[in-house]
């Protein structure tokens, strides 16, 4: 009897399995001890902003990241923010940036009344074409942003090749990325987000290195930009009652950086996880005519914050499909930065970034966690190849 505990024998095998697209309950109960033991402590230590929690965490993912300096922050927004700030740009200063990724990567640009500039992205790893990069380039290009989309870096060695040459800054997007290697032609390896000036991340739950509530941190091998950004997050105060430069009030709370701190310790694990599961989902949809799975670049490894396919026809059908076999998906981005109304102003249009567009159409994310199942997996991919198989 006890083995049909929480199954009614009505319950379809759709239901009994119970399919998330992100799964932290589960991930939480695995590692609820530690953590909970870790949340007293700082309950009863009372230093709940700027406690030792927060320095321990800091050092060991600057450990990690094997990077000389390390800033928390209230979030990945906030740290891309925060980044260029610390670059002491002119008002029309342009920053370079791709349009196929989360808003906020745009938003701090326009915010600081900078120009965001778009470049299209690879149609196969979805990330920035660096060979759109160069013809962007103006005398006002101060700063490139490349994003590490779904997990995998961008082309980081050409990026820096031509932000060399033109003596322009990099600020890596690695809100999706962390614990990713990126391995030079040369054969040296670098975390990803340690490659450029300065790397921000965000520990948002659902990140593939995720608190309980909202987080972030940058970070960089330069003495004096590590400076100006820890003197930023805290109100731009040099010393005590000092202001330098305009700041913000940005800091990651003691709690958080206690729970960062166990799940840190998993990351790799976590990471193995995902890639586990990307390999499954790549074996069975190997043959399948229609779908194309992620491509894996040669210089970077892949840590899967996002398994996307792209469906060249019937892409919102698949999607519709799935969800009636309670199988949940998400488009990540079902509409580009460049034509959004916020970003009007910019004067792009559609048609001005056909790959970008076009991925808008296709892409297609499948359930991405650490708790997959091999029976949740079989289930997705069986239903994923007859949905296709059945529009085609
Ligand atoms: C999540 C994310 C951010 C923003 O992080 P928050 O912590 O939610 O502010 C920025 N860029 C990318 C690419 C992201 O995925």
């Amino acid at each position: 009897m006890s083995s049909n505990v929480g199954k009614t024998p009505s319950m379809t095998i759709q239901e009994s399995i119970n399919i998330n697209m992100v799964d932290l309950q589960t991930q939480y109960t695995k590692i609820k001890a530690e953590v909970d033991a870790r949340i007293q402590e700082v309950l009863t230590s009372g230093k709940y902003i700027n406690g030792p929690a927060v320095k321990d965490f800091s050092e060991q993912l600057a450990n990690f990241l094997a990077v000389k300096h390390l800033a928390p922050c209230a979030s990945g927004t906030d740290a891309l923010q925060i980044a260029l700030m610390a670059l002491g740009l002119q008002p029309g200063d342009e920053v370079i940036t791709v349009a196929f990724t989360f808003v906020a990567t745009a938003e701090v640009i326009s915010l600081l009344g900078l120009k965001p500039v778009f470049v299209d992205v690879n149609p196969h790893t979805f990330n920035m074409d660096v060979e759109k990069l160069e013809q962007a380039i103006t005398p006002k290009t101060k700063c490139i942003i490349p994003v590490h989309l779904y997990g995998q870096s961008a082309d980081m060695e050409r990026v820096m090749q031509i932000a060399n040459q033109h003596q322009i800054t990099v600020i890596e997007d690695n809100a999706q990325a962390i614990g990713a290697d990126f391995t030079f032609s040369n054969g040296t390896q670098h975390k990803v987000g340690t490659i450029g000036h300065i790397g921000c991340t965000s520990f948002y739950p659902s990140k593939n290195l995720g608190c309980y509530g909202d987080g972030g941190a940058l970070f960089t091998n330069d003495d004096v930009l590590a400076q100006k950004i820890k003197t930023i997050c805290n109100h731009g105060q040099s010393s005590r009652y000092n202001y330098d430069m305009v700041g913000v009030n940005s800091r990651l709370d003691s709690i958080q950086a206690a729970i960062l701190g166990v799940k840190l310790s998993y990351l790799n694990e976590y990471i193995q996880a995902r890639q586990t599961a990307a390999d499954f989902y790549d074996t069975a949809f190997e043959k399948v005519a229609g779908i194309e799975t992620p491509h894996r670049a040669s210089y970077s490894s892949h840590v899967f914050h996002q398994y996307t396919l792209k469906v060249k026809q019937g892409r919102n059908e698949l999607q519709a499909a799935l969800k009636e076999k309670g199988i949940p998906s998400m488009i990540y981005y079902p509409k580009a930065l460049h034509v959004q109304n916020a970003y009007n102003y910019c004067g792009y249009k559609m048609g001005d970034l056909p790959v970008t567009e076009q991925l808008c159409d296709q892409v297609i994310s499948l359930p991405m966690h650490t708790e997959l199942s091999t029976e949740q997996l079989q289930y997705i991919t069986n239903h994923v190849i007859a949905c296709v198989k059945q529009s085609a």
